[in-house]
């Protein structure tokens, strides 16, 4: 018995599994054959509706076969040439194929030529998952089209009402309608319309909405510098495939400079305020400013090795000290942030400076240290007593 619900388990397992991950979708263009649909402006509904079922069938399928996004499905054609199918026909290629969603593609017409804009509808009984269906492509089209947005809408229609699984209709424009059919005659606009409707099936379900067609590009990025830094950091990667430029981030919150791919690399030169361990990701994008990867890792930044030596109690005039390592090329002395005191290049990792003060008593003095480019590396501040 126990063998036997396994099996069952099983058997359900590998039969439902499929079935779940790829949707029937059951694509309906509206008319054709001996039936044009609506006629204006030299257009043929039929034509619309089965170009554009066409397109979405090829981006349904380069869904497909496309891994990186998207999602998997099996479409359903009722007509894939200009042919007669009767309303029940219809129905009936969905309901007795299974389809888990149907889609009616219509274009519209009205005696008043100044009626435009694009709808949808939705048996006015229509299940909870119509309406879903119906509102995510409904967005879906307005975004697309630009046509004017004439709401979501409920109706009786035969194909809405006789299908046994969640169904929608989308009329995409007016081709009675000068402006609406000039849009409808562009075959980038029907595109546009067919990934209208591919994006609003993907959102309803579940998946963010993805243009299989896009030329998809790839590429590595890697970090290229050692596990310890000094400031200022040279931060360095290199990258392969279609990765053009890269952006740094410390401790995934702080960007902290980006570079054009350039014949040395990427390379930054940044100042960390905070020294110590501090993770390191370096962010690749291609030409079309996708992420295409990235690399982290954790470096230990540190500033150059520097002292400030004169004494804290001492008498005029004051010989002002400090020490630093090959980092520093030279030290500027400062009282109170502001009177630059002397600078001094290296002799030796010492920086002398002699200096007389007018005033004696307690002073603020800071000594600050700068790399043979000039920029500061480090600083530190002194409190000394000066005697006469
Ligand atoms: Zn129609």
């Amino acid at each position: 018995m126990k063998t036997l619900l396994h099996m069952i388990t099983v058997f359900l397992f590998i039969v439902l599994a499929p079935l779940a991950a790829q949707p029937k979708i059951c694509i309906d263009a509206g008319h054709g054959g001996s039936d044009p649909g609506a006629v204006g402006n030299g257009l043929r509904e039929s034509d619309i509706n089965l170009d554009i079922a066409l397109k979405l069938r090829s981006l349904l399928n380069a869904d497909t076969a496309d891994t990186s996004g998207g999602s998997s499905w099996r479409v359903l054609m009722v007509r894939t040439g200009d042919t007669s199918v009767s309303l029940a026909g219809r129905t009936a290629y969905a309901n007795s194929n299974g389809a888990n969603r149907f889609i009616s593609i219509h274009a519209n017409s009205f005696s008043v030529a100044s009626a435009n804009g694009t709808e949808t509808f939705r048996y006015r009984n229509g299940s909870t998952n119509s309406r879903l269906l119906q509102t995510a492509i409904h967005e879906e089209l307005i975004d697309a089209g630009g046509l004017r947005d004439r709401g979501i809408k409920t109706a009786g229609f035969y194909v809405l009402r006789y299908t046994s699984m969640p169904a929608m209709l989308s009329e995409q424009g007016f081709v009675s309608n000068s402006g609406d059919a000039a849009e409808m005659a562009k075959g980038a606009w029907r595109t546009d319309m067919a990934k209208a409707h591919m994006y609003g099936l993907q959102r309803h379900y579940g998946v963010a909405a993805y243009d299989p067609t896009q030329s998809v590009e790839r590429g590595t990025v890697t970090l290229n510098m050692g596990d310890t830094a000094l400031n200022p950091v040279r931060l360095r990667a290199r990258s392969s495939g279609d990765v053009v430029r890269v952006a740094y981030l410390a401790d995934d919150r702080w960007p902290v400079g980006e570079s054009a791919n350039a014949a040395g690399g990427y390379a930054v030169d940044t100042r960390f305020y905070t020294v110590g361990q501090r993770k390191i990701t370096v962010i690749g994008y291609g030409a079309s400013g996708r992420e295409l990867a990235r690399d982290s890792r954790t470096v230990t930044v540190q500033n150059s090795a520097f002292v400030f030596t004169t004494p804290s109690v001492t008498d005029n005039p004051v010989a002002l000290t400090a020490q630093g390592d090959a980092n520093v090329a030279s030290v500027r002395y400062y009282a109170n942030d502001t009177y630059l005191l002397g600078s001094s290049s290296n002799r030796n990792s010492d920086f002398p400076v002699s200096y007389r003060f007018n005033f004696t008593g307690t002073r603020s003095l800071s000594a600050v240290a700068f790399d043979s480019n000039g920029n500061e590396i480090n600083r530190v501040d002194h409190q000394i007593q000066i005697n006469d």
